[in-house]
């Protein structure tokens, strides 16, 4: 078991509805210590990979591609949820399901933030059934850039956003895989983990779309 797996063991709770809670430690309260092995897990677990950049999405996920960033020694830049009067120029936006507050939203990012070319590392703190993730992949694309590798905190491997991103080819690697929890239990099983996992199959629909808008759209 790893130092992930064994705070989550200590200090997750499992609720019902397939959500588990890790707010003591991962996206409320966060233990800054943890992402710093963390960071250092991800960049051992991507050393082969070339990454100009980490792109995460707010909120939960700032906080770990911060402290990763600074092993990659890259900088972050995080899709927003919400239009700002701060957005100003051209973006990349994405519709993303979300999968704990049941809506949908448009994630946003500048498109002076994002480059053709440009070698990108994912991150974020849960992979559920990975809208958020296909959201975040869009963008890249859209942008010409490269997603060279997706790092995740916390899949929920009965979940299937984990072998839908496998499947489409991606290098994505999660800290801790959930194989099943129950709530009633309060019981989390881990599934062991190959050293690395690529294959390359089908794209599945997301509900979400990729588009390209100007300042008059945010404003
Ligand atoms: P997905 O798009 O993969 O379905 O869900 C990923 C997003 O939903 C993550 O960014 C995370 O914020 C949230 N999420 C999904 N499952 C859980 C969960 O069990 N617990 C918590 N705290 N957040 C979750």
């Amino acid at each position: 078991m790893n130092f992930l797996e064994e705070r989550i063991l200590r200090d997750g709770v499992v609720k019902e509805g397939n959500v588990l809670k890790v707010d003591s430690f991962l996206n409320h309260q966060m233990d800054i210590a943890l992402f710093e092995r963390m960071g250092m897990e991800f960049l051992r677990r991507f050393q082969n990979e070339k990454i100009d950049k980490i792109l995460t999405i707010e909120a939960s996920g700032i906080g770990i591609a911060c402290i990763a960033a600074r092993y990659f020694n890259v900088p972050v830049v995080f899709a927003k949820k919400a239009k700002s009067v701060n957005l100003d120029g051209e973006t990349y936006t994405a519709e993303v399901e979300s999968f704990t507050h049941k809506c949908k939203n448009q994630v946003i990012v500048s498109k002076k933030f994002l480059s053709a070319g440009e070698h990108i590392l994912i991150i974020d703190d849960f992979l559920a059934n990975g809208c958020a993730l296909q959201g975040l992949i869009s963008i890249v694309k859209a942008a010409g850039a490269s997603v060279d590798g997706i790092g995740i905190a916390i899949e929920k491997g009965f979940q299937m956003g984990g072998s839908v991103i496998r499947n489409l080819g991606y290098h994505l690697e999660s800290l801790a895989i959930i194989e099943s929890m129950d709530a009633a239990a309060g019981k989390i099983v881990f599934r062991e983990q190959p050293a690395r996992s690529y294959s390359s199959s089908v794209e599945v629909q997301c509900g979400h779309r990729v588009a390209s808008s100007g300042i008059s759209d945010l404003q």
